[in-house]
């Protein structure tokens, strides 16, 4: 079956009491049991809950996987996949990736004796120079944030297999719709639903989808065990953004490549970051492994200083400034200020991540109507 169809059709089935096409929020926090011990397979709603239940039935299919496990965010997604782990493994890292996993791992896994190497991923066969008995997992994020690189998931896989290295793959900034690691050869693949999958910022999600039997039963295990489970309402939300996803993903791609040569023929405009361009350094890569480009980018002006990037971003009317992205509606922010602010200068400026740097998450919104919000905030 076609993507398309089981964004719509996977995990749904008509209500069992009523036939209600669409899965209810069982808002719920227990079953009543007709014995001891005799059930329907629901006990109490942190271990089952059937509207999460539907959830990751559609997650898996989005993903082409066997297994989706949900949590209350990206964050404690994240959370989940370093609980595999012991004291003493050695995680191995591309260095940029998104800030509040990279505070997840330095601030709270490392001090549980978890080493962590953030590396550059840009050539896969770096990895192979950090790997040791201890290299428990590969962490990777492509597209990544704010800078737009990619990684070849496929080569970073074949690396993880030969060594027996788990390899997790955050596909937030693709969406399911864009690319599909497990199919490459990943062993997880995390996303922040909050973003494109939910589609309308209005829920916080994250879920981790796999192929392995045992990953999925160690990760029920940890969802169950620590408890970051999404309430039933969030699930509702986040199954009925996927319905859409391809289609909202499709005008995303569109309007994210007008903007991207917009801003590139625009004289004020210094660098475009974009995965789509031809000359973008990992570009080959991108197309083997994306079905397009998506609608995420970042861009510097000549006039390379704060003031310049703050009057921007105070001038468009329809790009609001915010954090967060993925939603229908286009967003702008200031990475060195906002989502990237704890990183220190030097080591920002290193990656590229300069002063005038914006980022925009181009929604869905008239692409006309978007370039001269942009136009008369460029000036
Ligand atoms: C937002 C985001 C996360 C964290 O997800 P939350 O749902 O905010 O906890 C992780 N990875 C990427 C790439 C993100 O954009």
């Amino acid at each position: 079956m076609k993507q398309e169809t089981l964004f719509i059709h996977a995990g749904a089935e008509p209500d069992i009491a009523t036939g209600a096409i669409m899965t209810p929020i069982y808002q719920t926090s227990t079953y009543v049991q007709e014995a001891p011990g005799v059930h329907k397979g629901y006990e109490y709603a942190r271990t089952q809950n059937p509207t999460r239940h539907a959830l990751q039935k559609a997650l898996a299919a989005a993903e082409f996987g066997k297994f989706a496990v949900c949590f209350s965010s990206g964050s404690a997604a994240a959370d989940a996949v370093m609980k595999l782990l012991n004291p003493g493994d050695e995680v191995i890292a591309a260095n940029d990736m998104y800030g509040g996993t990279y505070r997840l791992f330095t601030k709270i896994f490392e001090k549980y004796g978890i080493k962590f190497h953030f590396i550059n991923m840009l050539d896969a066969e770096e990895t192979k120079k950090y790997i040791n008995k201890n290299t428990k997992l590969i962490w990777t994020e492509t597209p990544t944030n704010p800078m737009m690189n990619i990684t070849d998931i496929k080569s970073v896989a074949k690396i993880a297999k030969e060594n027996k290295i788990l390899l997790c793959v955050d596909n937030t900034f693709a969406s399911p719709y864009l690319q599909n690691p497990l199919l490459l050869g990943a062993d997880i693949v995390l996303h922040s639903a909050t973003k494109y999958i939910g589609g309308h910022s209005d829920s916080v999600h994250g879920c981790l989808i796999v192929n392995d039997e045992d990953l999925n039963r160690q990760l029920l295990f940890i969802q169950n065990s620590c408890g970051a489970v999404p309430g039933p309402q969030d699930c509702f939300l986040i199954l009925r953004g996927l319905k859409t996803l391809h289609v909202r993903m499709q005008r995303h791609c569109e309007n994210g490549e007008k903007i991207a040569y917009w801003l590139k023929s625009n004289p004020k405009v210094d660098k475009v970051y974009w995965c789509g361009f031809a000359d973008h350094p990992n570009h080959s890569i991108a197309k083997d492994q994306m079905r397009a480009y998506g609608g995420m980018m970042s861009f510097t002006l000549k006039d390379n200083s704060v003031e310049a990037a703050k009057k921007v971003l105070s001038s468009t009317k329809l790009f609001s400034l915010a954090e967060s992205l993925g939603g229908v509606e286009s967003l702008i922010g200031h990475p060195a200020t906002m989502t990237h602010a704890s990183i220190p200068r030097e080591e920002r400026i290193k990656n590229g991540l300069v002063d005038s740097l914006i980022r925009l998450s181009v929604g869905i919104e008239d692409v006309d109507d978007l370039i001269a919000d942009l136009n008369n905030a460029i000036g």
